[in-house]
C-alpha cells in the first residue's frame, strides 16, 4: 500500500487517528464524515492509498469509487439528510485543495441552504 508517513488521510486510512467518523469503506476507498461539514452529512470518499490528486488514481479503481459514491449518496438521500446532492473534488491549490490526498466531497443540499454549487467546496 502506498502512504504518506505525514499525511492526515493516510494516517486515517491505516487507523492512527480514532476519532475519525466512519460511514463505510471498501477495497479501495472510505467514507468518513468531514470534520467541519458544509451541511449536515457532509461525507469525503477517499481512496485507502495515497494519491494526491484525480489523476493519480489508477483507473482500475474505478469502479470501487463510483461504488463508495453511489452507496453514500444514496444513504444520505435516504435518510432525508438532502433533496439533492453535489460531488465536489478540488485538484490542486488553485482549485481550492487544502488536503493534498485526493477526495471526493458529498454534500447533501437543501432548497435555500445558501451554498455554492459549481466552484470549489469552502465557496472562496
Ligand atoms: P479540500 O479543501 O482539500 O477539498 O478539503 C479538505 C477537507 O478535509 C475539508 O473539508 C476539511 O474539513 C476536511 N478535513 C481536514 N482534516 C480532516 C480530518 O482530520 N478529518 C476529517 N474527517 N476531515 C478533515
Ligand atoms: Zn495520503
Amino acid at each position: 500500500m502506498v502512504v504518506d508517513k505525514l499525511c492526515i488521510f493516510c494516517k486515517i486510512a491505516r487507523g492512527e487517528i480514532k476519532s475519525q467518523s466512519f460511514v463505510a469503506e471498501n477495497d479501495t476507498f472510505f467514507a468518513i464524515h468531514d470534520i467541519q461539514p458544509m451541511a449536515e452529512g457532509h461525507t469525503l470518499v477517499i481512496p485507502k492509498k495515497h494519491c494526491v490528486t484525480l489523476l493519480d488514481i489508477p483507473s482500475n479503481m474505478g469502479k470501487d469509487m463510483l461504488d463508495l459514491l453511489k452507496k453514500v449518496s444514496g444513504e444520505l438521500m435516504d435518510e432525508k439528510l438532502g433533496d439533492g446532492f453535489n460531488l465536489v473534488m478540488n485538484n490542486l491549490v488553485v482549485a481550492g485543495q487544502a488536503v493534498m490526498h485526493a477526495h471526493i466531497h458529498v454534500v447533501p443540499r437543501k432548497e435555500k441552504d445558501g451554498l455554492h454549487s459549481m466552484t470549489q467546496i469552502k465557496g472562496r
